[in-house]
């Protein structure tokens, strides 16, 4: 259980961050989702202790942030977006010497390892040098340690950015095995919605709203989106598109005309709050 209390970041050039968001998370899979600049890495790194806030504070699994940082790391695993392996080491050493950084012994390591490697796949490349691993893989790695790390909490930011569609989906699903609680930010939308029991919508360090897919989209029922270059009534300009939402039952008119029809996903939150994501 997370909970957020007023937080907010002004960096020291003056950027302001976070705008002060409060929330709570009690969902296994928790996405945060929103465009480049939102603040979602920037509240990623302060929960996970990283980075200190300019105002306000956390509690993590009863954990105050400011006052119990050390007992909070040693709940959480955290890997950032930049995360890379070490070069010339084997995945599966990689693993180890991670779970000894965290005070496991040699043998409950080697088990933990192996386990996890088996989980993610991984394990017929466990000698191969991480160097030689794919980008997908690489990430493998890392969620390999965060699953043998047995966290409570696990925090990834942007997981699967630049990966291709099967190590996405392989990720998701090594996302899914693990055991604790899991925050993860991404600006795909079709990762939230694969993946989270919950997702917060920040835009320019503020929280717009935070439910289950189906909560959010609730909306949206029966409707499908029409994007075209025509402007229509009720109308929403993205770029140079313009989209807007019809009774699904008329959509084949809307193709006749040569619109483009597609089902409805978070994005279109986004869109009907004026958010461009594309900008
Ligand atoms: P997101 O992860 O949603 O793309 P970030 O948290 O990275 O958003 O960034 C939020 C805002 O803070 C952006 O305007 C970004 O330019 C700014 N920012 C991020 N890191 C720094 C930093 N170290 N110094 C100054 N501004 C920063």
């Amino acid at each position: 259980m997370i909970e957020v209390k007023d937080i907010s970041k002004r960096y020291g050039d003056g950027t302001v961050a976070l705008g002060g968001v409060s929330f709570s998370i009690d969902k296994k899979i928790t996405s945060i989702i929103g465009k480049n600049g939102a603040g979602k890495t920037t509240l990623l790194r302060i929960l996970s202790t990283q980075l200190a806030p300019s105002s306000g504070t956390a509690l993590i699994n009863s954990h105050d942030l400011i006052k119990n940082a050390d007992e909070i790391r040693k709940i959480i695993v955290s890997v950032p977006q930049e995360a890379k392996p070490i070069q010339y080491i084997s995945a599966s050493d990689f693993v180890r010497m991670y779970l000894s950084a965290r005070g496991f012994g040699i043998s409950e390591a080697k088990a933990a390892a192996e386990k996890a490697l088996r989980k993610v796949g991984l394990w017929e490349f466990r000698d191969k040098l991480t160097a030689e691993l794919s980008g997908g893989m690489k990430r493998k790695v890392f969620v390999a340690t965060a699953l043998a790390s047995d966290a409570d909490v696990i925090f990834l930011d942007e997981p699967t950015t630049g990966l291709d569609p099967f190590s996405r989906i392989e990720i998701w699903h090594a996302i899914k095995a693990l055991r604790g609680q899991v925050i993860l930010t991404t600006h795909y939308m079709e990762e939230a919605q694969a993946l989270s029991d919950d997702v917060i919508m920040m835009d320019r360090g503020k929280i717009l709203s935070k439910g289950s897919v189906n909560e959010l989209l609730k909306g949206f029922d029966g409707l499908v989106r029409v994007e075209g270059r025509k402007r229509r009534k009720m109308a929403y300009k993205v770029g140079d598109v313009y989209v807007s939402y019809v009774d699904r039952r008329k959509a084949a008119k809307f193709i006749n005309e040569g619109e483009i029809i597609r089902p409805i996903m978070l994005d279109d939150l986004f869109i009907k709050r004026g958010v461009n994501l594309e900008s």
